[in-house]
Formats: C-alpha cells, sequence, structure tokens
C-alpha cells in the first residue's frame, strides 16, 4: 500500500498539471477570440465612421453654396469645391488662416463677429476683380460639449444672377415710365393749349387732335408691346408649333401694311420661294415677320423698295429675311438693336409711333422656336434682318 503513495501522487499531479494547462488553453482561445471581436468591433466602427465622413464630404461638395470651415484657431480645415471656383483659389488652403486663404480683411471681421456673437447673417460682400460678383456670408461659431469655442462655419451664397435681374429690372421700370410718361406729357400739353383757346381755330384744333391720337395711339402700342415681352419673358405662353407655309404668311403681312407701305410710296416685295414650310407658331411668326417689315417701311428709303425673302439652309433648316435700301444700321449698334428701348435714332422711333420694344420680341419669339436673328447692314444701303427656323421635312 505504501508502495503505491508516490505513484497515486505523481498522478495526481500530473492530473491537476494537465488540468491547470487547458484551462490555461481555453482562457488563452477566449482572450483570443475577445481580442477578435474588439477587433472587429473597432473595424466596423471604422468603417462607419468613414462611410458618414463620405457621405458628408459628398453633401459639401455638391453644394451650390460655398462652404469653408474653420477650426478653433481660425485656420482652414475644410474648403468645398464651390468656395474654390467663387473665390478662384489656385492651391489648397487648409491650415491657412482665413486672412491667408482668401485676402479679404472684411471676411475676418466676420469670422471674428461670428466667434464673439455666435453668428452673423446676411453679410453682402463684393468680391474684387472684373467680374464683379457680390456674395451673401452667413457665418456661424461652433461649440463642443463642454461649450467651448470648436471652430466656425462659414457659408456662401452667390448673389451675382440675382443683383443682375435686379439691376435689369430696375433699369426696365425706369425705362416703362419714362415712355410712358412722355406722351402722357405731350397729350396733356396739347389738351392745355386747346383749352387755353386753341379749340376755337378749326385748323389748329384738328392738328392737335390728329397728334393727340398719333400719342395715344403710341400708347396702346406701347402696352401692347410690354404685353408681349411679359408674356414671352415669363415662358407662359406654349407656342403651338405646325407646319406654315412662309410665303403665304408673308403675303398676309404684306397685305396687313399695304396701307403704310403706300404711305411712304414703299414697294413690298414678298419673294419668298413657293413651298417653304417651317415648323412655327403661326400668329407668333406673323408677328416677327409684321415687326421686321414694318421696321423696314419705317426706316427705310421713303419710295423705297421692302423685299421678304428666304431659303433652305445646307445644313438643314430656313433662313427668312427682310430687307430695306434705306440708310441703314451703324456697325456698332447691330447687336444692341435687339435691346429693349434701344433706339439709333430715339426721335426718328418716336415719330415713327416706335415704341423701342420691336425688335426685341423678335429675338424672343425666334429664340422661343429655337431659331436666331442677326442684322447685317452696309450704313447707306440698307439693312437685313434674318432668322433661321426649322423647316419642315419634306418640303
Ligand atoms: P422701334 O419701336 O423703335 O422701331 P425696334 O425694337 O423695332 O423699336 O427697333 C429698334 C431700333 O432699331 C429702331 O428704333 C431703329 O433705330 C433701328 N432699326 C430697326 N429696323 C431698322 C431698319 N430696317 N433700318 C434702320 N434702322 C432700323
Amino acid at each position: 500500500m505504501l508502495s503505491l503513495l508516490p505513484w497515486l501522487c505523481a498522478l495526481a499531479g500530473a492530473g491537476i498539471a494537465w488540468a491547470l494547462r487547458s484551462r490555461l488553453m481555453a482562457e488563452r482561445r477566449a482572450l483570443a477570440a475577445a481580442r477578435r471581436d474588439l477587433e472587429e468591433l473597432r473595424h466596423s466602427r471604422r468603417t462607419r465612421l468613414a462611410d458618414e465622413q463620405t457621405k458628408q464630404q459628398a453633401v459639401f461638395n455638391s453644394m451650390v453654396e460655398g462652404l469653408l470651415i474653420l477650426d478653433e484657431h481660425g485656420r482652414v480645415q475644410f474648403a468645398n469645391p464651390t468656395l474654390g471656383q467663387l473665390f478662384q483659389l489656385p492651391r489648397d488652403v487648409r491650415g491657412l488662416t482665413l486672412l491667408e486663404a482668401l485676402r479679404l480683411h472684411e471676411l475676418q471681421e466676420v469670422a471674428t463677429r461670428a466667434v464673439a456673437e455666435g453668428r452673423v447673417t446676411g453679410f453682402e460682400l463684393h468680391l474684387p476683380g472684373a467680374n464683379g460678383r457680390v456674395v451673401q456670408v452667413n457665418a456661424a461659431s461652433v461649440h463642443d460639449a463642454e461649450k467651448t469655442h470648436a471652430g466656425t462655419i462659414l457659408v456662401f451664397h452667390d448673389l451675382t444672377r440675382i443683383k443682375q435681374l435686379e439691376s435689369v429690372r430696375k433699369e426696365f421700370v425706369a425705362n416703362v415710365s419714362h415712355e410712358l410718361r412722355t406722351p402722357l406729357a405731350l397729350i396733356k400739353g396739347y389738351v392745355e393749349t386747346l383749352l387755353d383757346g386753341a379749340k376755337d381755330d378749326p385748323a389748329v384744333a384738328t392738328r392737335f387732335l390728329q397728334t393727340i391720337e398719333k400719342h395715344t395711339d403710341r400708347l396702346t402700342f406701347l402696352i401692347d408691346d410690354l404685353l408681349s415681352i411679359s408674356l414671352l419673358e415669363s415662358g407662359s405662353i406654349a407656342l403651338n408649333l405646325q407646319p406654315v407655309d412662309l410665303r403665304e404668311l408673308a403675303g398676309q403681312v404684306a397685305g396687313e401694311l399695304e396701307a403704310r407701305a403706300l404711305e411712304r410710296g414703299v414697294r413690298l416685295a414678298n419673294e419668298i420661294p413657293e413651298g417653304l414650310r417651317v415648323n412655327a407658331d403661326s400668329d407668333r411668326l406673323q408677328q416677327v415677320l409684321f415687326n421686321l417689315a414694318d421696321n423696314a417701311i419705317k426706316y427705310g428709303r421713303q419710295g423705297g423698295l421692302v423685299r421678304l425673302g428666304g431659303r433652305r439652309l445646307e445644313e438643314g433648316g430656313i433662313e427668312g429675311w427682310v430687307s430695306d435700301d434705306g440708310p441703314g444700321i451703324p456697325p456698332d449698334a447691330l447687336e444692341r438693336v435687339f435691346e429693349r428701348f434701344y433706339r439709333v435714332d430715339r426721335a426718328r422711333s418716336r415719330d415713327q409711333g416706335g415704341t423701342g420694344l420691336g425688335l426685341s420680341i423678335v429675338k424672343h419669339i425666334i429664340q422661343s422656336h429655337g431659331g436666331e436673328v442677326r442684322a447685317e447692314s452696309t450704313p447707306g444701303s440698307g439693312a437685313t434682318f434674318f432668322y433661321t427656323l426649322t423647316g419642315v421635312p419634306g418640303t
């Protein structure tokens, strides 16, 4: 029995050692598994964070507004591509101060105020340079959980287009008021003179009343043209496109203008070839031909010739024109005549009952058909107005 004891002790010792080793190994395995889980967790967190940052970056990069983020020391942390375009930044500005990056003291003041006051809204900044860009800046200071200043966000909204439209609108209103006031003042003047006694002389009274009639007509034309322009510009008129026989339409316009042409001894020649058909809104195209032919009669040579022509273009489409043999248009005014209220000879236009809107209406109508207009002239030998339109296939 006693001789078995050392054997038993050795066996027990080996069993304990084996049990301890296998426990140790199990613990090691558990530790390794826990490490793997932790690593996976960290990895998935990193991936999620990277995903969120990618999404955020995509949002910032697609913004139409310029975005600039400054860190707590006022150094650029992020600038999106729109900001780069707005300020025409030649390089990466990250790490620079606001002043180093954009070189605008006013902007530095906005950022400083945003830090002091929390936010600055609606600050208008005129960017230096020839293109006269105007941007609106909104800035806000960002705070962390402990409410300490963590950075500044500046958002830049390009106002250039809005400002341009605003100035066009103001100019338009000023022009319209002027155009309305002029005939009204003349009418009032004649009425006062009539009331002061001119009415007692039938010949004078008739002459004055005819002048009043002329100016009221001008007011009516002006209102009609203003309505046309406003409809065309608002895009609220739908074109009723259909095949239109250009020669036939020009014939109708020539008929309408016959009396006016006769008055000035002008011959109207419809030289548009037969069968030339365009895809157009007939009423609007009639307005185009009317305005062009009416101008050719008004500004062309007394006793002259006004021709309405047209041809198929090799590259497709149709080109039409109206020409006269009058004094023509100076080269520097050839493009400007299509501007609203632009006149080469203001007094002449007024005298002829012009509104200064006829060619601008022509341009609008042709462009809304997808065509183009242009004027050519050799001063002293007349002017020709060309327009292009889509032809009707097979004609
Ligand atoms: P208006 O009502 O003054 O005729 P338009 O827009 O039709 O306005 O024309 C603008 C200006 O272009 C006219 O005032 C005139 O000075 C010039 N113009 C237009 N057509 C002709 C032409 N055929 N010959 C010479 N000048 C022209």
